[in-house]
């Protein structure tokens, strides 16, 4: 299954036997009626089945989803993970278009398209059943739902519960919330990577921009940095963050402010002020193809001018989240802004997002996070 492609175009498909509704299990015939695999299908969609197995004999049931789900959480608990990861990662879990943030007792679910969406009671049972959660909550708040015929909604999938709660990583505490939080409240994909920081800023004054509630800042503080100052274009993201470090007692070191990254950064480096370590995680600049320039010029300038506010030796960390760039284009647009910045740069660390993301090679929307640090000479 994990080695094939589970999408099938619209295009690639000669003829539709039967009658076939969307969101119903279908299976799918190669020409010579060779069995492909079984998925759920919608006619609507470009990508017209997407496939659940490649078994002919299993059945599509909510026990399939209930085994499904106990697997992922067999293989992120082999991985070391026990209160927060992604659980499941969509289609590098066999289980396309579906989402499944676990923070500890409370679950936040995504349901992305139409056969997965209806699916949803079985998955929550199965969630029930392996758990016992304190809360289950939909963040359906997705506009790609749409490309689906589905709506974007968000609410309880349990009894109500508070929906700010306080996790624990990397032995620090952070506020989630997870009704109005960004995505699913919170990135769990950069959580292996904020661990990567700990020896680079000790002693170190440092700068982050696009802090979102300040996770990468605040383990900063935390690894012993002199000083953190964090930015984010959101207000509400700002007052997060500041709570953070505050319930980490670490506000004495770590402080946030409201700004425009593009425009502060800019300014700051005319002004000549520097630091010993930059952190950058900005969002995606595009989300399609067709754009792609705008997300390269994007990460490029924001780049050239973190790494201007640099002190000689110090580091640049630096991320992208979308599966548009792929590494390699990555490299080639910091190698760019290090021209444009006239620094001699090199490699420290280069790695993807964290482990309760699988990668499946030919899947190239598993493959989305980069995560590089650099030393800025
Ligand atoms: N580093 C964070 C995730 C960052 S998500 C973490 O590990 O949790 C990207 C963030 O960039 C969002 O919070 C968004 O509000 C912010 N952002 C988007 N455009 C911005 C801009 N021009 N200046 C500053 N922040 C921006």
């Amino acid at each position: 299954m994990v080695n094939g492609h589970p999408w099938i175009f619209n295009n690639e498909v000669d003829k539709i036997e039967g009658e076939a509704s969307g969101g119903e299990i279908v299976s799918v015939f190669t020409h010579d009626r060779k069995f492909v695999g079984k998925g759920y299908i919608n006619p609507r969609s470009q990508i017209l089945v997407r496939l659940l197995t490649r078994d002919k004999h299993e059945e599509i049931t909510d026990k399939f989803f209930l085994d499904r789900i106990r697997s992922c959480w067999e293989y992120r608990q082999k991985l070391g993970y026990r209160e927060n990861c992604r659980l499941v990662f969509g289609e590098a879990d066999g289980l396309p278009q579906l989402i499944i943030d676990k923070f500890n007792d409370h679950f936040v679910i995504q349901t992305l398209a139409l056969g997965m969406d209806a699916w949803k009671p079985a998955i929550v049972q199965a969630l029930n059943s392996i758990f016992q959660p304190k809360g289950i909550y939909e963040r359906n708040d997705v506009p790609v739902r749409e490309l689906e015929g589905l709506p974007q909604q968000k609410g309880f999938l349990s009894a109500p519960f508070d929906t700010r709660i306080i996790i624990n990583e990397n032995g620090l505490q952070f506020h989630v919330d997870l009704e109005n939080g960004q995505k699913t409240g919170y990135f769990l994909d950069q959580q292996d990577n904020r661990r990567a920081i700990r020896h680079i800023v000790q002693d170190a004054e440092v700068l982050g921009a696009f802090t979102y509630t300040g996770t990468f800042e605040i383990h900063a503080a935390s690894y012993g940095a002199k000083s953190v100052l964090g930015l984010d274009i959101s207000a509400s993201a700002v007052q997060q963050a500041n709570e953070n470090a505050a319930l980490n007692k670490l506000e004495n070191v770590c402080r946030f402010e409201t700004a425009n990254a593009f425009d502060v950064l800019k300014q700051w480096a005319k002004e000549g002020r520097q630091y010993d370590v930059v952190m950058l995680d900005p969002p995606a600049f595009t989300k399609s193809r067709e754009t792609i320039q705008k997300a390269i010029t994007g990460y490029k300038e924001i780049n050239l001018r973190g790494m201007k506010l640099v002190r000689p030796g110090g580091f640049l960390v630096t991320s992208s989240c979308t599966n548009l760039v792929n590494a390699d284009l990555f490299r080639e647009i910091i190698d760019m802004a290090a021209k444009d910045a006239r620094r001699k740069i090199r490699q420290v660390v280069f790695q993807a997002q964290s482990a309760d993301h699988p990668i499946i090679w030919n899947l190239e929307n598993t493959q989305y996070l980069k995560f590089l640090i650099i030393q800025v000479m």
